[in-house]
């Protein structure tokens, strides 16, 4: 199971991290302000209230255990970086940072930053599209736990009819669609072939579809 930290407890931080939590992942949260951490305490696994710039105070954490850390510091730049090299020397895979505009996300690249996220301008990216596309999957809400995902098919499954992959024995959930970059087929039959890359779209209970993505 993924570890994951998240360091600065903003509206992007926080939400971050409640989310990982109540899918039953464990979190570290780390922020200066007490306050935040007493109020989010009772909704993650472990928060710490501790300035991420802090080299010591970080090494005491044993950060270099956690598979993934989201720096969501925002207004102050110095500290989203500092935080995110010192994250990054000590050893932890895939740091995701929150950057305010381009050149700070360069910045962040320099200094080995993963993956860099600008939450205003992609929500924004993504509401537009929402609007102009038939994108279905935001909009359909089914019972509460189950939902429709879209899964990359894995290389276990690539080459397999689907009656072959027994996806609905194994998981519990349907596949609704295949597609690809040429094509998407709507009405998936048992001999229709999957190859590794396809995406499948998928109906089922949200602990199958977890089961499936990580398959
Ligand atoms: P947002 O714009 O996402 O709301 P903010 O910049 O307002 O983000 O706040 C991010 C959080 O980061 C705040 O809760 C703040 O206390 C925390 N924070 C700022 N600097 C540090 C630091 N050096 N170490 C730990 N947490 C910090």
């Amino acid at each position: 199971m993924k570890q994951f930290m998240v360091v600065g407890l903003g509206r992007f931080g926080s939400s971050v991290a409640t989310t990982l939590a109540s899918k039953g992942y464990d979190v570290l949260v780390v922020d200066s302000d007490a306050d935040k951490i007493q109020e989010i305490s009772g909704l993650v696994t472990h928060a710490v209230q501790a300035d991420a710039t802090d080299e010591d105070a970080l090494k005491t954490l044993g950060v270099n255990n956690f598979d993934i850390a989201i720096v969501s510091i925002g207004t102050n730049i110095h500290a989203n970086i500092l935080a995110t090299l010192i994250l990054k020397e000590q050893g932890v895979k895939y740091v995701v940072v929150k950057a305010q505009d381009s050149l700070h996300g360069k910045l962040l690249t320099k200094v080995g930053a993963d993956k860099i996220v600008y939450p205003e301008r992609d929500m924004g990216v993504r509401v537009a599209n929402n609007l102009i596309s038939a994108n279905v999957l935001d909009y359909i809400e089914l019972a509460p736990g189950y939902s429709i995902a879209e899964v990359v098919a894995s290389e276990k499954l690539s080459g397999k009819t689907l009656a072959e992959t027994d996806i609905r024995g194994k998981f519990g959930v349907n596949v609704i669609a295949i597609k690809n970059e040429h094509k998407v087929n709507v009405s998936p039959e048992a001999t229709d072939v999957i190859e590794s890359g396809d995406i499948l779209v998928v109906m089922g209970h949200e602990d199958g579809l977890r089961l499936l993505k990580e398959y």
